[in-house]
Formats: structure tokens, sequence, C-alpha cells
């Protein structure tokens, strides 16, 4: 039956972004397109502490301080492989910049602040460590020219085996500046797995010439909450998109058939997170349900300089909500593969709001360059991996200032 309204569960980037195609190159309306969820940003955040603090995952976890700003990471973006999210924001008016898309707002940003990182790596008592020379000897280039040329219709050889693993004969590529950079722009660690590396090494290949200066990244002018999401947010409300908030999908409801073998949602469960009560919608024939099956930031729980971030037992809405469906069907993955193991899967970033310019004045004194175009990551001096290696053991970014429209003169 040919559908004509939507139920996004979630309304995070891939939600909003199938909103916009929806209304745009399918024509349909967009009061015929509902949104249920927990927040209007996923991943891709960026608000005042006191605002984030209200959330969901953190409303039962005071913090002492929510003066400042969070901001969870940065997205960098690269136009060449990011073909598909600049169309997305050419379709949708900037909310900060008057007269221009939101792509024209980020291309005009950019071309005026482009990266490029002096300083990408750092090692206390060396200083800046000269990035351009990779590190890696000829079994690492084997194993990983290796992974980059498999064919696709072998990639199942890569199921279950993490990056360690794969390269077990060539420890040596962990201690290389090539890593050292890989690991910390795309935020994988040797126990990810080496099919997820094969598939961002064939996404952003493009990056391995130019790693040690980033020059291939683009970058949004303010926190992508305020542009990316606000402009979606606000060109769908515009559209007459209806955002249901505080709604935690809790459960699907599926068209039973002789075979159990045919994925029809015939109603959603939900629970409203604000007052507690359990809801139930229906969902007719004319409906598709959208569900994108995972988030890596909706069980992300927050603290301050005095308290410590909670720690979160629950599977996560995405995950959970995944999970249930899996219990139907045999053939919607495996949910446990990305959640189960916390160690694996679990990361910490902080943001630091200040009116004191020492450190920043350090931060441009000992990277040699102002800040707003860099991602400086430091080599612990000593083995600090289960491997009993060197590693880096953190990474910091100072956006472009002001990073959040509210900021106030000196912040
Ligand atoms: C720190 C960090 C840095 C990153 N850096 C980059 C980068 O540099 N470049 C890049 O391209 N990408 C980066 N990413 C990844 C990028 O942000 C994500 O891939 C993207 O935002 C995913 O969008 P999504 O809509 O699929 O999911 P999400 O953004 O996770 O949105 C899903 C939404 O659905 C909601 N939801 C889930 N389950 C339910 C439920 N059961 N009921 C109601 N609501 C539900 C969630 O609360 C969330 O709002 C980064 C991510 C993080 C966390």
């Amino acid at each position: 039956m040919l559908k004509k309204k939507a139920i996004m569960i979630g309304a995070g980037l891939a939600n909003m972004a199938g909103a916009v195609y929806l209304i745009q190159e399918g024509n349909w309306n967009g009061k015929d397109i509902t949104f249920y969820a927990l927040d209007t940003h996923g991943a891709n955040d960026g608000s005042t502490a006191s605002e984030a603090a209200e959330e969901y995952w953190n409303k039962s976890h005071p913090m002492e301080n929510t003066k400042g700003f969070i901001a969870r990471g940065g997205r960098m973006l690269n136009y060449r492989t990011y073909v598909d999210l600049m169309d997305l924001l050419d379709r949708i008016p900037s909310v900060t910049e008057p007269g221009m898309t939101a792509a024209e707002d980020t291309r005009d940003f950019d071309s005026k602040h482009r990266t490029y990182d002096k300083a990408r790596l750092l090692q206390g008592g060396k200083g800046i460590v000269d990035g351009h020379k990779l590190g890696l000897n000829n079994l690492d280039r084997i194993l990983l020219s290796r992974l980059v040329m498999m064919p696709d219709n072998q990639e199942e050889k890569l199921d279950n085996v993490t990056i360690a693993e794969y390269f077990e004969d060539s420890p040596h590529i962990f201690q290389t500046n090539f890593w050292y950079m890989w690991e910390t722009t795309f935020a994988f660690r040797t126990q990810s797995s080496a099919q997820e590396l094969r598939r961002y090494m064939h996404q952003m290949i493009y990056e391995f010439t130019q790693i040690e200066h980033l020059v291939g990244v683009n970058r949004t002018r303010y926190n992508q909450y305020e542009s990316i999401m606000l402009p979606l947010i606000k060109y769908l409300e515009g559209q007459g998109c209806n955002f249901v908030m505080n709604r935690r999908v809790t459960d699907f409801e599926f068209k039973d058939t002789p075979m159990q073998d045919e994925i029809t949602v015939t109603g959603l469960e939900m629970e409203n997170i604000e007052q507690g009560t359990v809801e139930h919608v229906t969902v007719d024939d004319e409906t598709v349900v959208f569900f994108t099956n995972g988030s890596i930031t909706d069980s992300a729980t927050l603290g301050d300089f005095n308290t410590p971030a909670p720690e979160n037992m629950d599977y996560g809405a995405a995950s959970s909500l995944w999970k249930k469906a899996c219990e139907r069907f045999y053939n919607l993955g495996n949910p446990d593969k990305f959640f189960n193991d916390r160690d694996a899967s679990e990361w910490v970033s902080f943001t630091l709001t200040t009116k004191n310019h020492i450190l920043l004045n350090e931060i441009t004194r000992i990277t040699t360059q102002v800040p707003g175009n860099a991602l400086n990551s430091f080599i612990s001096t000593e083995p600090i991996t289960p491997l009993g290696h060197k590693d880096v053991n953190m990474s910091i970014v100072v956006h472009h200032q002001p990073h959040f429209t509210t900021q106030k003169a000196n912040e």
C-alpha cells in the first residue's frame, strides 16, 4: 500500500533528513510527519549545561555547576565525502546567517577559517611531533593495504575481528603517528571492529594524505546544534511537522502473519517521560515508521568538575528498542554486538567554559597557532594501553569563537 504519512522515532539528523526529502522530493505534506523524540539534537548537540542537565538521562542526577556550555564533540565534515549532508543543508535556510542556506553558511565560514593543523600530535618532552612521517613499516603497510583492498564479498571474514586482532602480527602499527592520528580523528580504539576500520578507510580515504594537517576538514560556523539541527527543526516546523517531545518509544506492535516474516508496524508503545505514563499510538496502513537503530549519545550522562558523571546501566533508548524488534525477527542484526560491552564502547568528553584566558594563551603558545582550526592530540610519555604501548591520552579542540550564539564577550 502506498504510504502517505510517517512516524519518526527520534529526532536526530537521520530522521530529520528523511523528513526533508519526503517533503521536497516526495511532495509530502509536513503535517503528515510526526516525530516522537527525547530530544531534538541527537549526537549533534551544543547547548548550555543547564538545558542539557534537564534532559532525560540527566534529570535525576543534579549537577553542582551548570554555568557553562556543553558540546560533546565537534563534527568534522569533509565536502568530498559529505555530498549528501551538503545537499541536505542546501535545501534549508541558515538560522544565523540571513539570506544563506545552511550549506552556504558553512561554506562561507569554512572558506574564511580553513583547517590547517600545525600541532596535530604533541608529546611531553618533545613538543610538536612531526606527523607527516606516518611511521608505518612494511608489514603495517601490507596489512593495511589488504584491509582496504578486501572485496566487499569477503568482508565477513572480519566478523568478530577487532583491530588489535587484525594487526596481531604487527602491533607496531599502534605506535605509529598514523595510528595516533587516525584513532583520534575518527574515534577508534584497538578493541573496535576491523570491519568498521575498513569501511572508514573507504569513506575517509581522502584524509589519508592530509591527516597531519587535516586540511580537508570542513567545519560549521557554530556548534552543530545551531548550524545544522536548528535550521532543520525550524524548516520542518515551518512545513507543519509535529514534534511530540519527551516520548521514549519502548516497543513495537507488529502485524501477525502466517510466517511471522513481514515487518509491518501496527502500533507503538511509548513512555511519556514527563508524566511517567505509558501511551499507545496506533499505526495505520498509510503510515510508515522510521527508526534509526543506533545512537551513541542517547544514554550519555553529565557530570561537572565536582560531580562525577553517573554510570548509566540502561541499555539505551535506541538500542533497547532495536533489541525488542530482534526478539521478534531473526534478521535484524545483533544490538549486543554494539552495546553490551561497555568497556568496548564507552567514551568520555569534557567541555571547558572559562573567562580566564591563561589556558587559551598557553595552548596558542604551545601549538604555535591561533585556536579554531586544529585538533591537538597528546601522546603519553609512558605505556598506557593493555598492549603495553604509549598512546594518545587526550585530544583537545578549541573551537573558533564564539562557538555558541549565546556566548558572552570574553567567555
Ligand atoms: C562526540 C562525537 C563526535 C562526532 N564527530 C563526528 C564527526 O566529526 N563527523 C561526523 O560525520 N560524525 C561525527 N559524529 C557522529 C554523528 O554525530 C552521528 O553519526 C549522527 O549524529 C547520527 O545521527 P542519527 O540521526 O543517526 O542518530 P542520533 O543523532 O543519535 O539521533 C537519534 C535520536 O533518536 C533519539 N531516540 C533514540 N531512541 C529513541 C526512542 N526509543 N524513543 C525516542 N527517541 C529515541 C535519541 O535521543 C536521539 O535524539 C560524532 C558523534 C559524537 C558523539
